[in-house]
Order: C-alpha cells, then sequence, then structure tokens
C-alpha cells in the first residue's frame, strides 16, 4: 500500500478525451483541426499540473459536518459563456425549470442519473456516500475538445464541431467523470499502470450503467460505447471506446486507430498516458461487459453491484493489479451470492480476458 495523502482523497484529473488522441489529431495538416486540439492538450497540461500542485490542499469534506444524509440531488449549473473563469453565471439550481440551452438540461438531467442510480440501487448518497453537491459548467472556452471532473465540479467543453461535438451529449461521459469522484472517496486507485487502468475501467463501468440505467436498457440492450454521439459525423467511428470490443470504437485518418486492447494477450506497455490508463482499460471493461451479458437481465443488480461492492469494501489497494481486483470481485460475488453460478461466471469473465484470478 502507498501512503494515503490528504485522508485518502486524492482528485485525480481525468479529460474523458486522453491526451494521445489529442496529440494525435494536434498533428492534423488542417489548421480547422489541429489548432483547437493544440488548444485544448496545452490547457488540459496547465490543468493537470495544477491539480498536482493543489491535490494536499483538497479538502471539501472539512466543509460538510452535516450529520443528515441527503436522499435528493442538489445541482448546479453554470454557463462559462466561452471563457476559462469557473464555475462561471448560475443558469439553473436544483428543482429550477429546464432553461432553454439544451446543454444546461443534459448535464443537469446527467447528474440526476447518476445521483439516482447510487442512492436507489446502491444505497449511496451522491458521491461521497454525503450527499456531495453537483455542480457542473456548460460552453467552457472556445472549440474546448474535452469534458472533465477536477475534483470538485464537472466541465464540459463544446467541441470544436468538426471532430468532437458538445460534450454533455453521451450521458455515460457525464457519469464517467462523476465515477472518478466515486473511486476517489473510495479506493482512492493510483493514477497510474494497472490501478489506474482499473481507476478508468471503474468509471467506463459506471458511465454505461448509467447510460443503460436511464434509458431502461438491459444487458442485451445496450451499447457499451463510451462517448457514443461525441463524434463529428466526419469521423470514421462510433464512440471513444467501446467495451463490448475494446479497439474498434474508432478507425480514422485523423484520429488514428482505437488502441485499447481486448485482453492481457494485447497489454500495451507505454509511459504515456499514465501508463495507459486509458487503454489497458479495455481488458477489465470487456471483463464487465463479459459478466454482465453472461447474467443477463439489467446489468447494474448482479454485476454492477459486485463491482460497487468491491470499490467500496475497503479492501481495495490503492496500487491494485488488475488480478488483485478481480480476486476481489470473485470474493463479493461470494459474499453477495454464495457459491454458485454467480462467483463462477466472475471467474470465466477474468479468464477470458487472460487475467489469472487463481
Ligand atoms: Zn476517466
Amino acid at each position: 500500500m502507498q501512503p494515503r495523502p490528504n485522508n485518502g482523497l486524492q482528485p485525480v484529473f481525468c479529460t474523458i478525451v486522453p491526451p494521445h488522441v489529442l496529440d494525435k489529431l494536434s498533428q492534423a495538416d488542417d489548421p480547422l483541426l489541429a489548432d483547437p486540439a493544440r488548444r485544448t492538450l496545452e490547457a488540459d497540461g496547465a490543468r493537470r499540473h495544477h491539480r498536482r500542485v493543489t491535490a494536499l490542499a483538497w479538502t471539501p469534506q472539512a466543509a460538510r459536518t452535516s450529520a443528515a444524509v441527503p436522499s435528493k440531488p442538489h445541482r448546479t449549473l453554470y454557463d462559462c459563456r466561452h471563457g476559462t473563469d469557473l464555475p462561471g453565471v448560475k443558469v439553473r439550481d436544483e428543482g429550477d425549470d429546464p432553461t432553454r440551452d439544451a446543454s444546461v438540461n443534459r448535464a443537469y438531467a446527467g447528474l440526476g442519473a447518476t445521483f439516482d442510480l447510487l442512492l436507489t440501487e446502491y444505497g449511496r448518497s451522491s458521491i461521497d456516500g454525503k450527499g456531495l453537491p453537483l455542480v457542473g459548467s456548460v460552453h467552457y472556452d472556445e472549440k474546448y475538445n474535452n469534458a472533465f471532473f477536477d475534483g470538485e465540479q464537472m466541465v464540459f467543453g463544446d467541441g470544436d464541431g468538426e471532430i468532437f461535438l458538445d460534450f454533455t451529449i453521451a450521458i455515460d461521459v457525464i457519469a464517467h467523470e462523476l465515477a472518478h469522484g466515486l473511486t476517489q472517496y473510495t479506493a482512492n486507485l493510483a493514477y497510474e499502470g494497472q490501478s489506474g487502468a482499473l481507476n478508468e475501467s471503474v468509471s467506463d463501468v459506471f458511465g454505461s450503467l448509467v447510460k443503460q440505467y436511464s434509458l431502461g436498457q438491459s444487458a442485451d440492450q445496450g451499447d457499451w460505447l463510451i462517448g457514443a454521439g461525441l463524434l463529428a459525423p466526419r469521423v470514421s467511428g462510433v464512440a471513444l471506446r467501446s467495451m463490448k470490443a475494446p479497439g474498434t470504437a474508432y478507425d480514422d485518418d485523423v484520429l488514428g486507430k482505437d488502441p485499447q486492447p481486448a485482453s492481457m494477450d494485447d497489454y500495451v506497455d507505454t509511459d504515456e498516458d499514465n501508463g495507459g490508463v486509458h487503454i489497458n482499460s479495455g481488458i477489465p471493461n470487456r471483463a464487465f461487459y463479459l459478466l454482465a451479458t453472461a447474467f443477463g437481465g439489467n446489468a447494474w443488480e448482479r454485476a454492477g453491484r459486485i463491482w460497487f461492492d468491491v470499490l467500496t469494501g475497503g479492501e481495495l489497494a490503492q496500487d491494485a493489479s488488475f488480478t488483485d481486483f478481480a480476486r476481489l470481485t470473485v470474493k463479493a460475488a461470494q459474499q453477495r451470492f454464495g457459491e454458485g453460478d454467480e462467483a463462477e461466471a466472475v471467474l470465466k469473465a477474468w479468464s477470458e480476458v487472460g487475467v489469472p484470478t487463481r
């Protein structure tokens, strides 16, 4: 175990579009494509550095001492009006009527769906378990090709319109980012190498679960894509990632090809992207997809419950490997469902992606 700075709270700075994608895009010949990507990369790089410097001073829990745990979300939406000052101008508070801005309303709904899934299915009030208010800012910067959770709030760009569209379009992206907060308040997985890929994968899992939950889809009906609808029509691709078939989300002249491996055979050793946290996450992502579809029915019920139990159970080490995580999912399945089909299905899912459990 690594030491836990800041009483176990260590915000990660995850942008939904990882740096390696923007890096490729910034090398495009067409300045209309390259310039927004370069600007987004520079802004993200500065923010990533800023977060490292300020992480130790980040203590939002200290501000909340009330014993009552809210059973309703408290959402506040802001409009950056294409500037970079956060949070921006307040445009919708909890309980307010919808605004005329679809981005605001989509972000409001996405924050609410994430709160609902956590509370209704897993009995957790918001990402911290104490009803943490959910804050989002839309229309961040000009042609900003990303969305992120900075440890305190969600931020959404409008995209450049050429490669990426408005980042509030994908509800799973909203839930993905909030799930980084959930991880931060629970297992606090270190954001590098395999534990970092697990951190990313957990966010994709809960991102996809929130999407399926909000649409009332069973595991068989879900698209198991992350960021479907975010890519502009000119891009050859369907999403940023595919949990069902990692490595197939896009294959485009400008964006390059989806680099995610689908099993340990193709594990990518790299120094980029914190050791490939957005790349090797394809492996645990596919294990979850295989398990959820093997179970059938609603993915958030059994498969999602097992993952939630591991994340919040207190046994997952900050520097956990894929095998550590896999073993705990087997144990969680046994504890919750007994020594039966569920635990066997978990073993099979990990085996299919080449992660040893015994
Ligand atoms: Zn992420």
